[in-house]
């Protein structure tokens, strides 16, 4: 098969008592094998696209036939943001962002604060499920976007630095209907090495 469910980099206790374990066992377990597995059969069904990247996939949907784009997009599209999901998280994060990124985060929100609250208040208003993402976008610019569902800033011809899943699955079992206390404590396990390391620049 093309596309297999990664390993956590970490126990699935490891993020507690920011992120509790049954729920890292289910979301990584089942949420996430199901995308990858619904991928592949949609591979399977489709085999002219198995030669393509993920993110040729995704940022090419116009180019596979209607039922396929769409199952890719929900399924290459979980696939692709789990993946970044589990990266972005550690139980040893530093506590800020290392130099050169911090740098570049306070230009573009104007602080390090104000850009939590932004990404945060974001998270927030995703209607239903979706995510929120600090991305590189069009422009070559930081800039925190939402998607819905599965999308991924992949398709938007932008570069995903960092993600909070919203879905109901990655916070209800602990936090039931309190996104926001979510949202709070997902800040306490972000990885700002490996979010650098995408951003491209090495830390100081
Ligand atoms: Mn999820």
């Amino acid at each position: 098969m093309a596309y297999s469910l990664p390993q956590l980099p970490y126990d699935y206790a490891a993020l507690e008592p920011y992120i509790d374990e049954l729920t890292m066992k289910i979301h990584h377990d089942r949420h996430h094998q199901t995308y990858v597995d619904n991928l592949n059969q949609a591979l399977e069904l489709y085999p002219a696209a198995k030669d393509w990247t993920l993110s040729q996939l995704l940022a090419n949907l116009a180019e596979l036939p209607d039922q396929v784009a769409m199952t890719i997009r929900n399924n290459g599209g979980g696939h692709a943001n789990h993946s970044l999901f589990w990266e972005s998280l550690t139980p040893n994060p530093p506590k800020m962002p290392p130099q050169q990124l911090l740098i570049a985060i306070t230009t573009a929100f104007g602080s390090f604060e104000k850009f939590k609250r932004q990404f945060a208040t974001t998270a927030q208003q995703v209607f239903g499920s979706g995510w929120t993402w600090l991305v590189i976008d069009e422009d070559g610019q930081l800039a925190i976007t939402a998607t819905a569902n599965q999308d991924s800033p992949l398709m938007l011809d932008q570069v995903p630095l960092l993600g909070i899943d919203v879905w109901e699955h990655a916070y209800y079992l602990q936090y039931q209907n309190r996104r926001l206390e979510y949202i709070t404590a997902f800040w306490q396990v972000v990885n700002w090495t490996k979010v650098t390391e995408r951003w491209g620049k090495s830390s100081d």
